[in-house]
């Protein structure tokens, strides 16, 4: 089965490009060495050995054929890595590890993996329907657009769950708070009111449907005391909600996911940057093989095309970075390349009019000095799959020339159109232009 082009690829669903099938794949546990070589090794076989880590977390393998993504899907299937419910519920892949989290939530988020397989919910949903439980720490996942979130917050009465529908944390609507215990069913409920929209329905459906908001506009009556609801009826309001979020967003942001951190077992993580998302089977498989000589036990796609080295004793930390930097990974947060988004572009993508990913390495050089937050978004058509949202710099593909978008996203109109031999120059003397400025 091939899925039409829109649809989110799955491991038995492949999406055709440009450059073959692609397979996604979402895992909900760190990967030991060995498993993560098997993958690799799997998308060299059967793929065109290309690796990408989404903005999501998630797995890609590319150029896939026909024939061989049955058997790419088979040998992840022998591994047992991939998610069931291919990615729908998205926790922090730190969770159970990080001494700064608020709560672990990896047993909340299996359970309810497992009543979306019973129940068929996974199946019914469209693609696309994801929900977020995040238990806070330093992978925020507030930056991951989802249709239902939960966010955990240290209360005096124990952790309660934010819930808010269809976005990111940012722009997401609030609709009450729950104790650990109701979240699951909570979830299942707002799941299956949005099934009852039909197929293709999304949480913000649920918005659209004022009712349906306000019947979970607060928790179910069960899931407090009685002195809790009276505490939460005189002071739970979704404004005060909005304004204490806020601060934990700021708060929250400044974290970086590249780099060490220490993880609650005395042993450390380190995330390392996949430039532009993307790597292949051979240079990962040299990875594997220097966190294997300094011990480290396994690894996890993180979201933010991040990949995390887990387990790793702190004497060897800094070493594995330089090896990993010389394979080519990002290892500083600071990195030039993690300024610029870029999809996968020309040859992989039939619909790319350029070669984003080229040009991004680049376009990357030439901007040494933009601001540390600017982004530009390298597009290779106006789908914009990279980065949906507005960049301060977007050049979109457009008939085989660089289309120019300011403050906006790749489907908006270009306020110029210029040659790819000349973008270097033109993304050097906006940096420079904007340095002066500022
Ligand atoms: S945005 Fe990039 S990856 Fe998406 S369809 Fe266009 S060229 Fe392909």
């Amino acid at each position: 089965v091939i899925a039409r082009r829109n649809a989110c690829p799955g491991l038995a669903v492949p999406m055709p490009t440009g450059d073959g099938l692609l397979a996604r794949l979402a895992v909900t546990r760190a990967l030991s060495l060995d498993e993560f070589a098997a993958l690799c090794a799997a998308a060299r076989t059967h793929g065109n050995g290309i690796v990408e880590i989404t903005s999501r977390g998630s797995i890609q393998v590319r150029g896939l054929t026909p024939t061989s993504a049955p058997e790419f899907a088979a040998a992840i299937e022998a591994l047992e890595i991939a998610d069931p419910t291919d990615g729908r519920v998205n926790t922090n892949p730190l969770a159970g590890l990080d001494p700064n989290e608020t709560t672990d939530v990896s047993a909340l988020a299996d359970r309810l993996r497992e009543v979306l397989i019973e129940t068929g919910l996974a199946a019914a949903l469209a693609p696309k329907v994801s929900v977020v439980m995040d238990g806070g720490g330093a992978f925020s996942l507030d930056a991951i657009p989802a249709d239902i979130r939960l966010r955990a917050e240290a209360t005096p009465d124990g952790v309660r769950f934010h819930v808010a529908i269809a976005g990111d944390d940012a722009n997401a609507r609030p609709i009450g708070t729950v104790t650990p215990e109701c979240a699951v069913d909570t979830v299942m409920g707002l799941l299956k009111t949005i099934a009852t929209h039909g197929p293709t329905a999304r949480g913000r459906d649920l918005i659209a449907t004022r009712a349906v908001t306000l019947r979970h506009r607060r928790p179910p009556a069960a899931v407090f005391s009685k002195q809790e609801r009276r505490r939460r009826a005189s002071a739970m309001t979704d404004e005060v909600g909005r304004a204490s979020k806020d601060d934990d967003v700021k708060a929250r942001a400044s974290i970086e996911r590249i780099g060490t951190l220490a993880l609650r077992d005395g042993t450390m993580a380190l995330g390392l940057g996949l430039p532009f998302g993307h790597s292949d089977a051979s240079t990962l498989q040299n990875l594997i093989e220097d966190i294997r000589r300094v011990g480290a036990a396994s690894l996890r796609p993180a979201p933010g095309r991040v990949l995390l080295v887990i387990g790793l004793p702190p004497a060897q930390a800094s070493g594995l970075a330089v090896a990993a930097q010389r394979l080519g990974f990002i290892v500083a947060p600071d990195d030039l390349r993690r300024r610029v988004v870029a999809c996968a572009g020309a040859p992989a993508c039939a619909a790319a009019e350029i070669s984003t990913r080229t040009l991004a390495r680049a376009i990357a050089a030439a901007a040494t000095h933009l601001d540390q937050q600017t982004t530009i978004h390298m597009s290779g058509c106006a789908k914009g799959c990279a980065h949906p949202g507005p960049a301060a710099l977007t050049i979109v593909g457009i008939a085989g020339k660089c289309g120019i978008v300011h403050d906006g996203r790749a489907r908006d109109t270009p306020r110029k159109l210029i040659d790819v031999d000349e973008l270097p120059d033109y993304v050097r003397q906006r940096a420079t232009q904007e340095a002066d400025r500022g």
